[in-house]
């Protein structure tokens, strides 16, 4: 890919701030690029009309001198979970279609600090619930690899924007995963923080416990960067983190330049690459290893005994808390309203706005969560997964005591075809297995791409986790091992997606 949306975020920032290109015009060329290439993506559901005007204003300022952040003018694609004053915030369902918020979210509103340029809204699972984007109710969202194919899920969108390039970066969410297998699937980079490390206000909520906003992009400095933008303490959000976080870019680039793999010791978590993992996706993840061990990292074998459990787990915990953040959407509060022929009492109203805003898979989580939390069950289902989760979190305790970082691939297969798994919800369930341990936990996790499934020349994503609040050793040891794959192969893995129809 040539020209200013070929660049990183890195690489445009330097060109913006040495004043060689403009941010209108970064930012007239990836709107020029979503005008060309999102009619087969369909990664953005809503593309801003004022992203010019914003990068003049940057412009500007900076003709004027003033002191401005890093990323300032660099065009940023949002994940339609995060609200926004100036552009609609759907969360990808009907029921809040054209909804407009009186306020932004925390990490919208940094980044508009920070002169990031909003290009618009992108494509997601309704209420983030899905692997795939094929629950969206505006329709999938196509990956840029292979147009037939899911660019994963739920932040779909986010990432086939990024590695379409349409955007150089992207904001996404995680409550199992969304942010870490899209990037997985679409060859990018996600980063899954500490819970808490970055606000949760105004990002219209699936399960609180679980839910993290992060950075999507095409390369690990890129997250790092987007990542200083969105991380620190928010009083809006009673579980944010007062920690002080140390520059998430300044890991990446320490990564980047040296020796930080020697004496890591690196856990292979069996349990997250066993059965029913491609053998693509598996023999790359071995080479990935062997690539750390050659640079001085002790690999490992660690037990996660209760991993085993963890999905199960999440898809009761997840629906509880989803079935009770969802009760707001009443036809009172918020967005659509569908009152009965001949009209009807609220009751009515509230049973008739839900039966056409919500879609089935949004209907079948509130179902399980509200029986998971009935009287009668609590104990059985809810009540045993919250046990379950303890139990992982004391497997994660006990293997950090042995090494410094986890490892698994970051899915069990490439990206799978569209319509593939839409009917078989247990089968698109199954493909959480490897992202959900580090929600439940509340520890980082990143995915870095590590090549292309021999099989289907599709992308490839290594996961590492790390302890909570060790965020900036994932940016380490992430570009760490992107510089050593990509000075192996002489290129970056994004290079070769497919030029979406030769264009
Ligand atoms: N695929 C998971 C789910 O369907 C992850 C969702 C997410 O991280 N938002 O719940």
């Amino acid at each position: 890919m040539s020209g200013l949306i070929g660049l990183t975020a890195a690489e445009l920032s330097s060109k913006l701030r040495a004043r060689e290109v403009s941010s209108v015009e970064a930012t007239q060329a990836h709107l020029d690029r979503i005008a060309q290439v999102d009619g087969d993506v369909h990664a953005f559901l809503h593309v801003s009309d004022h992203a010019l005007d914003v990068a003049a204003d940057i412009d500007a300022r900076r003709a004027a001198g003033e002191d401005l952040g890093e990323l300032a003018g660099v065009p940023l694609a949002i994940k339609d979970v995060l609200v926004t004053t100036d552009m609609p915030s759907t969360s990808g369902s009907k029921i809040l279609e054209g909804y407009l918020s009186p306020f932004d979210a925390t990490v919208v509103a940094r980044s508009r600090a920070a002169g990031l340029v909003p290009l618009g809204k992108t494509n997601m699972d309704e209420f983030a619930m899905g692997s795939s984007t094929e629950h969206s109710a505006y329709g999938p969202t196509h990956n840029p690899w292979d147009l037939d194919r899911i660019p994963g899920g739920s932040g779909g969108g986010s990432a086939a924007a990024v590695a379409a390039f349409e955007a150089p970066i992207a904001l996404g969410s995680d409550t199992g995963g969304s942010i870490r297998q899209p990037a997985h699937v679409t060859g990018t980079v996600g980063v899954k923080p500490t819970y808490g490390a970055v606000s949760r206000y105004g990002a219209i909520a699936l399960a609180s416990s679980l839910d993290q906003v992060g950075p999507v992009s095409r390369t690990v400095l890129d997250s790092g960067l987007l990542h200083d933008v969105i991380a620190g303490h928010d009083a809006l959000d009673s579980t944010s983190l007062r920690d002080a976080w140390p520059s998430m870019a300044a890991a990446a680039r320490e990564g980047a330049r040296g020796d930080v793999l020697r004496g890591l010791r690196v856990g292979v978590v069996t349990e997250l690459n066993g059965e029913g993992f491609q053998a693509g996706v598996k023999s790359r993840f071995q080479e990935a290893l062997a690539v750390l061990e050659a640079n001085g990292a002790e690999i490992v074998e660690v037990f996660a005994p209760n991993f085993e459990y963890a999905v199960a787990a999440y898809y009761l915990i997840l629906p509880a808390e989803a079935s009770s953040n969802l009760a707001k959407f009443d036809s009172v509060r918020f967005g659509m309203r569908v009152t009965p022929e001949g009209g009807g009492t609220v009751e009515q109203v509230m049973s008739a706005t839900r039966e056409a805003g919500f879609g089935p898979e949004v209907k079948r989580r509130i179902i399980l969560g509200t029986y998971a939390l009935s009287a009668g069950y609590y104990d059985a289902y809810y009540g045993s997964a919250q046990k379950v989760r303890t139990l992982i979190q004391r497997d994660f305790a006990a293997a950090f005591d042995q090494v410094d970082v986890l490892v698994s691939p970051s899915a069990p297969t490439t990206a799978f075809k569209l319509g593939e798994r839409i009917d078989d919800p247990l089968a698109m369930y199954l493909n959480d297995v490897t992202t959900i341990p580090a929600n439940l936990a509340g520890v980082p996790g990143i995915s870095v791409p590590i090549g292309l499934a021999p099989e289907d020349g599709l992308p490839v994503g290594i996961q590492f986790m790390a302890p909570a609040r060790e965020d900036a050793r994932l940016y380490r040891v992430g570009a760490a091992l992107e510089a050593l794959l990509e000075s192996t192969w002489g290129h970056t893995l994004i290079s070769q997606a497919p030029a979406l129809g030769g264009r």
